[in-house]
């Protein structure tokens, strides 16, 4: 990787003699003693009252009746996707996956942790396009994709960023054709959309304690449901499916993805810092903001309707303003300009002062993994659809335009205003 600390453009600049992080754990204390509390006890498996607490405080923190606690978000996802496959078409099938045979609609631009669950079960991801006013599922392109592909029942959506996404849209196109929906809060705990938290609004919600989320238990998920029989039989599929029974008597497929007592205990320490996480967020996100206005850049949008939990800054840079760049499946190239710029030149030069930044999710319809599964855009286009599509990729898709020209940025919590304040200098020489 080119060196920038030697370019002239980043003169008299010094690299941080600790990494500033993207976005890392911040713990408060209370954690440790919810911790060394299992230890003490022995509750040190997967029951004890960290896990029962941490349910409690999380439903009553998101405002959904139950939660589940589980190894991880993505465990959630499966779980969720799971029960809906099953309510869908029936647990016959359950060994093949409750969604073989039948097509799912997914968020293009996210996590690939969002889609692959349908894989677990057998189904096919059908990608729908973004849009740019949250950079969440795009409700036109959904409302084409069934037109398209009237028979689907099921769509899982994603909370990029911690922004909500058009949920009154997708919630009603949902309804007029009789589709469950499961909603991927893993990066918007804490964000509301007209006065309700995200995780609310789908048949089933999940959220993620994954190290880098908005409060963290170094892992972990949660399932949401309104539904108590629902939230039990989760966690009945979590602990490996045990009937009741003297012995290990399995009638259904089980899982070993329940949470730890021990990783409950920091999840637990951490629901009361939601909100606090998130005024530094804001902060962060405002300081950017002013920071970066005199450049041809755009923050990522927070839509209307919504409270978002800031939980990354992202940029885009304007078109106008890219330099010539491209990327292959695993490589980038840029040629800098006078008054240009691209993401990649802004990462490594923030690397190479020690700083993490992150590219934009790159979006699933062009991840290898599923190039053969289909995309739609809002226009009716996509993959699959027109030949055309696939020449002219980037024309069509917003996922594919906010990958080439975004990029998130630091937006740890325990950042202080001069980190910060380097941090938005490197962006400013880049351009120069
Ligand atoms: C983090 C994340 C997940 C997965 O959560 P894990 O706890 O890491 O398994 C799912 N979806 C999105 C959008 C995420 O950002």
């Amino acid at each position: 990787m080119y060196d920038f600390k030697s370019d002239k453009r980043f003169e008299n600049l010094k690299p941080f003699q600790e990494k500033l992080w993207l976005a890392s754990p911040t713990m408060h204390g209370i954690e440790l003693e919810y911790m060394t509390q299992a230890y003490q006890t022995n509750w040190m498996s997967t029951v004890g009252s960290n896990i029962d607490e941490m349910e409690r405080l999380l439903a009553d923190y998101v405002g959904v009746k139950y939660a589940a606690g589980l190894t991880s978000g993505t465990a959630a996802l499966h779980l969720a996707i799971r029960l809906a496959g099953e309510k869908l078409y029936g647990a016959r099938r359950a060994k093949e996956g409750t969604l073989a045979g039948h097509k799912v609609f997914c968020s293009d631009l996210t996590f690939d942790a969002t889609v692959n669950p349908v894989a677990y079960e057998g189904g096919e991801a059908v990608f729908i396009d973004a849009e740019y006013d949250t950079w969440n599922m795009s409700p036109e392109a959904l409302e084409k994709a069934f037109e398209i592909y009237p028979e689907t029942r099921l769509v899982v959506l994603a909370h990029l960023y911690g922004t909500p996404g058009k949920i009154d849209e997708i919630r009603g196109i949902c309804k007029a054709h009789k589709a469950m929906l499961v909603e991927d809060a893993a990066e918007s705990l804490g964000a509301s959309y007209k006065g309700i938290q995200t995780g609310n609004f789908g048949d089933y919600g999940i959220v993620s304690f994954n190290g880098n989320k908005i409060i963290t238990g170094s892992c972990g998920g949660a399932f949401l449901s309104n539904s108590k029989s629902d939230t039990n039989k989760i966690r009945k599929w979590s602990t490996q499916s045990r009937e009741a029974a003297p012995w290990y008597q399995h009638e259904e497929l089980g899982y070993n993805y329940r949470m730890s007592n021990v990783i409950a205990g920091v999840v637990r320490g951490q629901i009361k810092y939601i909100d606090e996480h998130i005024g530094q967020k804001k902060e962060i996100y405002e300081r950017y903001k002013k920071g970066l206005a005199d450049l041809p850049v755009a923050m990522n949008p927070l839509g209307t309707e919504g409270i978002p939990n800031y939980w990354l800054s992202c940029m885009t840079i304007h078109p106008s303003a890219m330099c010539e760049c491209m990327r292959s499946e695993t490589g980038k190239l840029y040629s800098h300009r006078k008054g240009k710029t691209c993401p990649d030149e802004i990462l490594d030069a923030l690397a190479s002062f020690n700083i993490e930044g992150r590219p934009i999710w790159k979006p699933m319809h062009l991840q290898a993994l599923y190039r053969g599964n289909g995309f739609i855009t809002a226009d009716g286009s996509g993959r699959g659809i027109t030949d055309a599509y696939i020449e002219n990729e980037k024309k069509f898709s917003v996922g594919a335009d906010l990958f080439e020209r975004g990029l998130c940025l630091p937006s740890d919590n325990k950042m202080t205003a001069e980190q910060q304040n380097v941090v938005i200098d490197i962006i400013h020489r880049c351009f120069l």
